[in-house]
């Protein structure tokens, strides 16, 4: 089993069941020829989902600390043309966003048709740091979970396609990285006193996480839990299910580019033929 996908509003999945490192016979030196094969479909995808515009892509990055996210933008969405392409990162809100509801400084990131979001972190922080960390009332964050599943049905039925990924990895592996930003100059300046204290929750962690995957896993919307012990399994498997995600729409989108071109061709002989 390489991934999970969950796509079953209410399916449990148990993480500490849940690998974090790739199956045992995967070659690296394999996985990276795919990986790159893969870059080049998703940069060839990326340009007909650019023209055709009936579609956009919101790519949910969420995981504990130095479970990779930057890593991931880095690797996999490095290989998108930056045009059509834009990363946000959420952190602590602002006093103003926290005046407002908690999807408000979300929903203005969304991509436009065409083009792609990656959200570094999302308004899952909401049900996850805000539940373990009591900022706000259960009342408040428990209701959350319906709000997620409309807002990302909302975004769906306006032909978002949505794509959710858990970057799953091991107490041992996080600790080994957290110790490294000390021994590493170009990494020290990641260091944060709140990465280990965040740790002692590591079991609410756990279950916050678990919660997300029962209650805001759809068809549309489902949550790819990725084995991200291994840097470059991590990324063959988010590129992988992009990729999967994005290639059943390629003839509509082709369609829709040739019959926009066959239209642009008789704009062309008419202006020509006035001449
Ligand atoms: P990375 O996100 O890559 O781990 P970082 O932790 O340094 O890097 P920051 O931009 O400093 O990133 O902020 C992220 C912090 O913001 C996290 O501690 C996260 O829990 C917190 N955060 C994000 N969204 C919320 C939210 N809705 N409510 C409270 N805290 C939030």
């Amino acid at each position: 089993m390489d991934i999970i996908r969950n796509d079953k509003q209410g399916a449990k999945v148990k993480l500490e069941r849940t690998p974090t490192g790739p199956p045992k016979k995967t070659d690296k030196e394999v996985a990276k020829t795919e990986f790159d094969v893969l870059g080049e479909e998703l940069f060839d995808l990326q340009d007909l989902l650019w023209g055709a515009k009936m579609n956009s892509v919101l790519i949910v990055l969420q995981g504990r600390d130095t479970a990779g996210k930057d890593g991931t933008i880095k690797h996999v969405v490095g290989s998108l043309n930056p045009r059509g392409v834009s990363v946000i990162s959420f952190g602590v809100p602002s006093t103003e966003e926290r005046e407002h509801d908690f999807l408000w400084r979300v929903h203005c990131k969304t991509p436009r048709l065409g083009e792609f979001s990656i959200f570094n972190r999302s308004h899952y922080e909401d049900v996850l740091v805000a539940r373990v960390n009591n900022l706000v009332p259960k009342e408040l964050w428990k209701v959350r979970y319906q709000h997620i599943r409309d807002f990302e049905t909302l975004l769906t039925e306006h032909g978002t396609i949505v794509l959710k990924f858990f970057l799953h990895i091991s107490q041992e592996e996080q600790e080994k990285r957290l110790l490294a930003r000390e021994e590493e100059p170009r990494k020290a300046w990641k260091i944060a006193a709140g990465d280990w204290e965040d740790r002692k929750h590591w079991a609410d962690y756990t279950r916050a996480y678990e919660d997300v995957f029962a209650l805001t896993s759809t068809e549309q919307a489902p949550w790819h839990l990725v084995p991200s012990d291994a840097k470059w399994y991590r990324n063959l498997v988010v590129a992988r299910a992009v990729a999967e995600a994005l290639r059943p729409y390629r003839e509509t989108w082709q369609a829709r580019l040739d019959e926009v071109g066959k239209q642009k061709k008789a704009e062309l002989r008419a202006w020509r033929k006035k001449r």
